[in-house]
């Protein structure tokens, strides 16, 4: 008997699905289905979603392609993404995202680097700050020992800290500007978080496991996703979809075209502009309503003035608090985090910037949407995230997922989608 390994099973009847929108969810739901699948996928925007903002420098003799925004990710918190990224053949590498945190006079008052030890990343202070490293230490003492109790899901991470006196001076000067640029929204959104979810992000080890990325930037993410069966149309957005005898109709520009299944893989609010006209959508709609979505900007620019002075190598990230902002301005220099950049000129990717760069030197300035999570957004995610094979029209995205709308919760979502639907690349 041979010892190859059984063909992988064909999942029927093959279907055609309508995918509308190319971030993360949606071209990993394109990945999974499109073995199995007809799969069509719409996107507004002139090229695939997840690389929309990427920009070409032109540097002296060469370009240098730079994603906006950058897109890490840490193994322990993104299981899905990880998974595939593997299958599909996505490269990744370890990318170095240790911080310094400025004043309003950009002076430093907390700086540290990060010891890589093969997979472990140990912080190392530069700066030592005694009372600022005795709170930190007792905080994660604190989350460890409440990680698992039930009550957290029930009340606001910024319930928690206060009940047990942890909205310290290290809460609010380094861990909230921290959170705020992990789920890019203010410090009372951070606070208004379900409390498990930034208590199970926080001691998942992200703290020691170092952050990753695709080394290859999001255009090798989408090449290896986005298989030649698949037929993309971008520059076209979906005005409505429509329920007909012959299958869901999907209008854009004026056509209409017929599928099986539509996977709607947009921002919530776009969700419910895309139901809005279907007679039953109503419900769908009302959950929707209910996940806030907040905008932030980001911006990139080579103005090196802007950076805090330091005795020590600065370190990749560096926050500047001026005081009574709600959002910290948060600078990524890209040549200290990014590999192949290492020997290029300056260049820096600002996430919520609160001073002027010089004009000159501004390469990009974007702005986002996000979705957040409260107590009773995640009441209507946990309602939205009940969908059954039955259903024609099914919904992903990375807020549907149970912790911060990041791109593994993306990838989990498509996934769950995938299994509905049947796919024989589904884990
Ligand atoms: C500044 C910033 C930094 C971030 N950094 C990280 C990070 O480092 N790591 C991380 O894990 N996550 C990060 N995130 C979050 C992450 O980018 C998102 O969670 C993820 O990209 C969401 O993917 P998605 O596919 O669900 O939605 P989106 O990426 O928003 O994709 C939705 C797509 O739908 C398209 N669309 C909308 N309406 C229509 C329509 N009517 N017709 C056709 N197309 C439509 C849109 O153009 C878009 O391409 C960051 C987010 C921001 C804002």
């Amino acid at each position: 008997m041979s010892a190859q390994p059984a063909p992988r099973p064909t999942v029927t009847p093959r279907q055609r699905i309508a995918i509308i929108g190319s971030g993360i969810a949606g071209l990993s739901a394109a990945w999974l289905l499109s073995r199995d699948h007809r799969v069509t996928l719409f996107e507004r925007a002139a090229k695939p979603g997840m690389g929309i903002y990427t920009v070409d420098i032109p540097w002296a003799d060469k370009r240098t392609s730079i994603d906006i925004p950058l897109r890490v990710f840490t193994p322990a918190y993104y299981p899905s993404l990880q998974r595939l990224y593997r299958d599909a053949g996505v490269r990744t590498e370890t990318t170095n995202h240790a911080a310094a945190y400025a004043n309003a006079d950009n002076q430093l008052f907390f700086h540290y680097g990060n010891l890589q030890l093969g997979r472990l990343s140990l912080s190392v202070p530069k700066l030592l700050n005694g009372p600022l490293l005795a709170q930190h230490l007792r905080l994660f003492r604190a989350l460890q020992q409440h990680k698992d109790r039930p009550a957290l899901a029930q009340q606001s991470f910024g319930e928690y800290l206060r009940q047990h006196d942890l909205l310290t001076d290290y809460s609010r000067r380094i861990l909230l500007p921290a959170l705020a640029t992990v789920c890019t929204c203010d410090y009372d959104d951070v606070l208004a978080y379900p409390a498990d979810i930034l208590v199970n992000y926080l001691t998942c080890g992200v703290m020691n496991e170092g952050l990753m990325r695709a080394s290859g930037g999001v255009d090798d993410v989408v090449a290896q996703l986005l298989e030649s069966s698949v037929t993309l149309r971008t520059s076209m957005t979906v005005e409505r979809i429509e329920e007909h005898e012959e299958g869901i109709r999907v209008v854009s520009a004026g056509q209409k075209e017929a599928f099986d299944r539509v996977i709607i893989a947009t921002q919530p609010h776009h969700a419910c502009q895309i139901l809005s006209t279907l007679p039953d959508a109503q419900w769908h709609c009302q959950q929707l309503q209910q996940i806030p979505v907040v905008e932030s900007r980001m911006q990139l620019h080579t103005d090196r003035s802007l950076l805090p002075a330091s005795r020590m190598p600065l370190a990749p990230v560096s926050y500047f608090l001026p005081g009574d902002e709600q959002r910290p301005e948060a600078t990524v220099d890209l040549t200290k985090a990014i590999r192949h950049l290492r020997n290029d000129p300056a260049i820096l990717q600002v996430w919520n910037p609160l001073r002027e760069a010089r004009q000159e030197s501004i390469l990009a300035d974007v702005t986002f949407s996000r979705p957040l999570v409260t107590l009773q957004s995640r009441r209507a995610v946990q309602a939205l995230r009940k969908q059954d094979a039955s259903q024609r029209i099914l919904l992903t995205g990375s807020y549907l997922c149970d912790g911060i709308p990041l791109l593994d919760g993306a990838v989990d979502s498509s996934l769950r989608v995938a299994h509905l639907i049947g796919s024989s690349r589904a884990w």
